[in-house]
């Protein structure tokens, strides 16, 4: 049997989070004026103050990733080099170490890493909506605009995604469609470790959009990592009552000081689904919103088995290919449970995300547990995979110097693991 954990939360009403937000905000076009239009003039670049080599991590295969010197790439039309000045780790990026990633690291050697912010140092021809000096955030793709799902207003499955990688390096190169569609000015106040967040936070508002949640409802997720957390502190954002289940202590703790969850649920010793219902719901009856945030068939079957009758249910956590789950066909169809199992974002999530830091609406940075250098990053991944972080800022190990030891006053939440 669980242990049922009330924090004090309850049922702290809160006002709706717009879904969707002034298109201006965190998407103003670049001005006319600066040196873009003389920089776009000329067909190579001007790289002025830019190693020719850098610093950057290579996954070779599962396990086995290296901190080399490469050369230092040029941006071609259309494109921007970045000086990144902050990556953050992601659960994908730790799947994708284990167990390799046929569609995120195809050609190896791979770029590796997919969340940053960063500054602009270097502009391809034609690129005249930034000017260097810039910060911006990255996301990892941008949609086509032209395939049969980009007209069917579902940019998120668009069949060239082209995700980017090489946020773990000193440099990014930003593909010409990711400068055209998803790559954002950082407004002056907003700092590089809460933008680098732009990419999680915007798959996470798409998902808790499309839960449809409103004020009162009851909301369980099961997971606790970073997506988890977020979704949760989102839910409570809408009004929900929220109830996390989790395993691990240091994660349950952000759920209660973070995502001010109104429950937490130590579910180190197995899920009992019919006593959190009967601990969280009246009569029992399950609950009206189901997240899963973990990616494993055995959560996707427990979060089927919490819905109440005519609740929806959310398998947000992408679960191993070729792993399936079983479907009660008479608990879906007489109890009308709705599935749903959302995957990625799009241009008008990634905007929201940058809009919702910007206003200090969600303050995603109580995530970062640890910084640490660049070099540092296999050790970072050790400690996400062991459960010692949550996410972890890495630096270039310059900045990171310069940061934390030249500079004085600000320390690291925790250099060490
Ligand atoms: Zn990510
Ligand atoms: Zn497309």
């Amino acid at each position: 049997m669980s242990s049922l954990v009330t924090s004090s939360h309850t049922a702290t009403p809160t006002p709706n989070v717009p879904l969707h937000p002034a298109a201006s905000q965190g998407s103003a076009p670049a001005s006319a004026s600066g040196g873009a239009t003389a920089m776009a003039a000329s067909a190579a670049p001007t790289m002025t103050g830019v190693a020719p080599t850098m610093k950057s991590v290579l996954f070779y295969q599962p396990g086995d990733i290296r901190y080399e010197d490469i050369p230092t790439p040029k941006p071609g039309p259309g494109e921007l080099l970045i000086r990144v000045r902050r990556a953050l780790t992601c659960g994908t990026d730790l799947k994708a170490f284990r167990r390799g990633h046929p569609v995120l690291l195809k050609n190896l050697p791979s770029p590796f890493g997919h969340e940053c912010t960063g500054e602009v140092v270097a502009l391809g021809q034609g690129v005249d909506r930034f000017e260097l000096g810039e910060r911006v955030m990255v996301a990892n793709s941008a949609p086509c605009g032209d395939c049969f799902y980009c007209h069917h207003d579902q940019p998120n499955l668009c069949d060239q995604l082209d995700l980017l990688n090489g946020a773990y390096a000193e440099y990014l190169k930003v593909p010409a469609r990711i400068v055209e569609k998803n790559t954002l000015r950082l407004p002056p106040d907003v700092s590089d470790e809460a933008a680098a967040f732009c990419e999680p936070l915007s798959v996470c508002l798409r998902g808790i959009e499309l839960c449809q949640i409103s004020a009162g409802k009851r909301v369980l997720i099961i997971g606790i990592g970073a997506i988890g957390l977020l979704m949760a502190r989102l839910a409570k954002l809408n009004g929900a009552q929220v109830v996390v289940l989790g395993r691990n202590a240091l994660k349950r703790e952000l759920a209660d000081t973070f995502a001010q969850a109104d429950a937490v649920v130590d579910v180190s010793s197995g899920i009992d689904a019919e006593a959190i219902k009967a601990a969280y719901t009246p009569e029992g009856i399950g609950f009206d919103v189901v997240i899963e945030a973990v990616g494993q068939p055995h959560t996707w079957q427990a979060a089927l088995a919490m819905v109440r009758r005519g609740g929806l249910v959310n398998c947000f956590g992408g679960c191993e290919s070729g792993t399936s789950i079983e479907l009660d066909t008479r608990r879906l169809h007489y109890d009308e449970i709705t599935l749903i199992s959302p995957f990625h974002h799009t241009p008008r999530h990634v905007r929201h995300a940058l809009a919702m830091i910007a206003s200090g609406q969600l303050d995603p940075t109580p995530l970062i547990t640890h910084r640490r250098p660049l070099s540092q990053v296999r050790q970072a991944l050790r400690d996400v995979a062991e459960g010692q972080a949550v996410k972890v800022a890495l630096y270039p190990d310059a900045l990171f110097e310069a940061t934390f030891f030249d500079e004085g006053p600000q320390q690291p939440a925790a250099v060490e693991g």
